[in-house]
């Protein structure tokens, strides 16, 4: 899983960062997560076919989460696009994008097939062949959603020499694959560990922006491989995260180590922090593998060393 940072700034665009969107490339599909104003060109600019976006996941209503949806689906319909495209999103959010499509005499290529989120405990929203998504509740100022994308585990790998060996014939393979023991002509049982080695560990990702710390959401995103959390602001500006229902470095940071997350990606910056290397100075102190979001940056889930 390659995860691209289109946006890593909060409210107020900078002139070197855009509001939110990431782009989650699994298994060469691609998942696009907010859609901040500007997407469309980030997403021209990162050279990320628009094409091959299926699903849209949008965390809450506020316009740097989503500004950039009505220009991006305006161009996939010019661009002629048939193929269903799975926007999930608020459930107040259908009445409000349909009735834009209307008030604009905007009429679409495809269509869209809503999915409404809106319940308070976690929920999978998701589940194909490679993976799950699940989205949980987050806690700011309107609902808002995180999303945990989770690969399934893989087929196990079958040593070449063992069906040499064993003789196994080619269609009693996909059986040992998912774990089966291998039965001989003479009934004598050969055990799947025999035959076969583990597939690396399923990754994850989650997404969790914007919200203020509770001590909930660690639960929601346990284990998980690469933790995007926002944080907005320093950790002397306690206050005011709270007032606006965002987190400060600290608060992201303790959730990650709660989470006992793998790796920590921080983003959603204010506008005030010309750097933001210093917020991650600040989250390293309590979560050591924290790293900075960065615009047109892509990051290897469970490979941070090639960030
Ligand atoms: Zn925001
Ligand atoms: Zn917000």
């Amino acid at each position: 899983m390659k995860l691209t940072i289109l946006g890593s700034s909060s409210a107020l665009p900078t002139s070197e960062r855009y509001p939110s969107a990431h782009v989650l490339n699994a298994h060469e599909r691609l998942f696009l997560i907010d859609c901040g104003e500007g997407t469309q060109m980030q997403l021209r600019r990162n050279r990320i076919r628009f094409g091959k976006i299926n699903h849209i996941f949008i965390s809450h209503l506020h316009g740097d989460h989503i500004f950039g949806i009505y220009g991006l689906l305006s161009s996939l319909s010019l661009m002629g696009r048939k193929t269903p495209l799975h926007l999930y999103a608020p459930a107040n959010y259908r009445r409000i994008l349909f009735s834009h499509l209307e008030d604009f005499d905007i009429k679409l290529s495809f269509e869209i097939d809503f999915v409404p989120l809106s319940k308070n405990d976690p929920e999978q929203i998701l589940d194909d062949k490679y993976l799950t998504v699940t989205a949980f509740p987050l806690d700011h100022r309107v609902p808002a959603f995180g999303f945990l994308f989770r690969e399934k585990p893989a087929d196990r790998n079958i040593i070449k020499e063992a069906i040499e060996k064993y003789n196994i014939p080619g269609v009693r393979i996909p059986a040992i694959k998912k774990g089966g023991d291998f039965t001989r002509d003479d009934g004598t049982v050969i055990q799947n560990s025999e035959i076969t080695t583990s597939p690396p560990e399923p990754l994850s990702y989650a997404y969790c922006s914007d919200t203020k710390y509770f001590r909930r959401l660690a639960s929601f995103v346990k284990g998980v491989t690469l933790l995007y959390h926002e944080a907005t602001f320093d950790k002397s500006m306690d206050s005011l995260a709270s007032i606006t229902g965002h987190s400060t470095t600290s608060d992201a940071a303790r959730t990650a180590l709660e989470a006992e997350a793998g790796s920590l990606i921080i983003g959603h910056f204010s506008s005030r922090y010309k750097n933001p290397a210093v917020l991650v100075d600040e989250a390293r102190e309590i979560f050591p593998l924290t790293y900075q979001a960065v615009d047109g940056k892509s990051y290897i889930v469970g490979d941070m060393d090639q960030a």
